[in-house]
């Protein structure tokens, strides 16, 4: 495991008082290593976790040749450019009970979608393009050419090659998957454990009373959100006083109980913030300011074998460095193979003031125009306090550390954060 000297010292353009903002993602690439411990679980219970190892297929899905429509099913072979081809029925195959019989030329056999192709036959003529009559069909020529309507062994997923990799995150589409192996159950890494608290003397806890210069805590609430979408398994610790003495207490509590931890609020340089003197006195932590909007203050580090976020308190800036760093740090963590959130194209609808040397990430509305493409615009307000505006935003609009003013018209990134986490 390497100290945050250590990796700080091996990175190219390293200053924590100006840190850009790409950096933080390679840093944390560093730090962070995947927790080891596996699982056998059942498949409902896959749902959001992380493939421990790559799965081999036991099967081949479909297990044999299939008719893809309801129709009737012949030899292809018989098939002429010139003159119509008629058939005489002589079975019926239908899913899950098979047509046993030969089936001669001339002949044909009444199939239904998914019913195993009997012994010969590699065709299927639909029954919408079929003329029935006294136990035979006819139909014209060059509608069907030989093999269609066919799906063949093993076309989805092949025995003994890999269905899903190792690292890959068991969403819908992938449970389905394990389940059409007819597997159980599946070797997943262990969840998670991340136990997250607000600091500060002014925040309050929704049902308390409201007094002077007090606000109510949503960081909280907004990090339980992420965490439990990311399929954390998450402990809550409530607020916690600026007071060292409980400062210390949750950190260490939280580092017993936690694979990591995260905190909001006491980590840019205020007087009555004792976050960081603690943070500094638990554990290995560096103190960043990051050159990025909203954000800016950021601690990382550990804290006995906890990695520890410290993010800043103001409750936009807490979800964007959540998104930008956060999230992909924690993936790699659970095991999961990195993969950052798209950036998409979109056309600014309003000029931008931007100032080279930091990235900006604006909340923005992304809608499609009547062309197709993207155009996004910013949902007023970006102070970093604004909560409502992460609400009305579909995506991030991110500016990047090089890039100055955006004209009205002008293509941006954006990072589309809905249904993300
Ligand atoms: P800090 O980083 O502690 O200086 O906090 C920055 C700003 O964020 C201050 O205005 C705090 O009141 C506010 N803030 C800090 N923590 C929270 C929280 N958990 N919920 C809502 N606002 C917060
Ligand atoms: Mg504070």
């Amino acid at each position: 495991m390497k100290s945050i000297a250590e990796i700080a010292a091996q990175l190219q353009g390293y200053d924590p008082q100006a840190l850009n903002a790409d950096l933080v993602n390679l840093f944390l690439a560093q730090l962070v290593e995947p927790v080891r411990e596996t699982e056998e679980v059942g498949v409902f219970d896959a749902l959001g976790r992380v493939l421990a190892q790559d799965l081999v297929s036991p099967i081949s899905v479909p297990p044999h040749d299939n008719s893809a429509m309801d129709g009737y099913a012949f030899n292809g072979s018989q098939l002429g450019a010139d003159s119509p081809l008629t058939l005489k029925i002589v079975g019926t195959a239908l899913a899950g009970r098979p047509w046993q019989g030969d089936v001669a030329a001339g002949q044909c056999v009444k199939i239904m979608t998914g019913a195993i192709m009997p012994r010969g036959l590699d065709t299927v003529v639909p029954q919408e393009l079929a003329a029935l009559r006294n136990a035979e069909i006819s139909f014209p020529p060059n509608l069907v050419r030989p093999g269609d309507n066919r799906r063949l062994k093993g076309e989805d997923l092949q025995q003994g090659r890999m269905a899903l990799p190792g690292g890959e995150r068991l969403l819908p589409a992938a449970t389905g998957l394990v389940a059409s192996l007819g597997l159980k159950t599946v070797r997943v890494r262990r969840k998670l454990r991340v136990a997250y608290f607000s600091t500060g003397d002014e925040i309050l806890s929704p049902g308390e009373a409201l007094r002077e210069g007090a606000v109510y805590d949503s960081n909280r609430y907004t990090v339980f959100g992420l965490l439990s979408r990311l399929g954390c398994e998450v402990i809550d610790m409530g607020v916690v006083r600026d007071e060292p003495a409980l400062l210390e207490a949750a950190l260490s509590e939280a580092a017993q109980r936690a694979d990591a931890i995260i905190t909001s609020g006491g980590v840019s340089v205020g007087e009555a913030d004792y976050t960081r003197a603690t943070m500094k006195k638990l554990g290995d932590v560096a103190f960043w300011r990051i050159a990025m909007r909203p954000g800016r203050p950021m601690a990382v580090g550990r804290v006995g074998n906890a990695l520890l976020f410290g993010l800043p308190g103001n409750p936009v800036a807490v979800m964007v460095t959540f998104l930008a760093f956060v999230c992909p740090a924690l993936l790699r963590m659970m095991g999961a193979r990195p993969s950052p959130l798209p950036l998409l194209k979109a056309r600014s609808q309003e000029a931008m003031r931007k100032k080279p040397g930091r990235t900006e990430y604006q909340r923005g509305i992304v809608t499609q125009m009547q062309d197709g493409r993207l155009s996004v615009y910013g949902t007023g307000n970006q102070g970093s306090g604004v909560l409502s505006s992460m609400v009305q935003a579909n995506g991030l609009i991110v500016l990047h550390h090089a890039q100055g003013n955006v004209a009205a018209g002008e293509e941006v990134d954006v990072m589309m954060f809905e249904g993300v986490v």
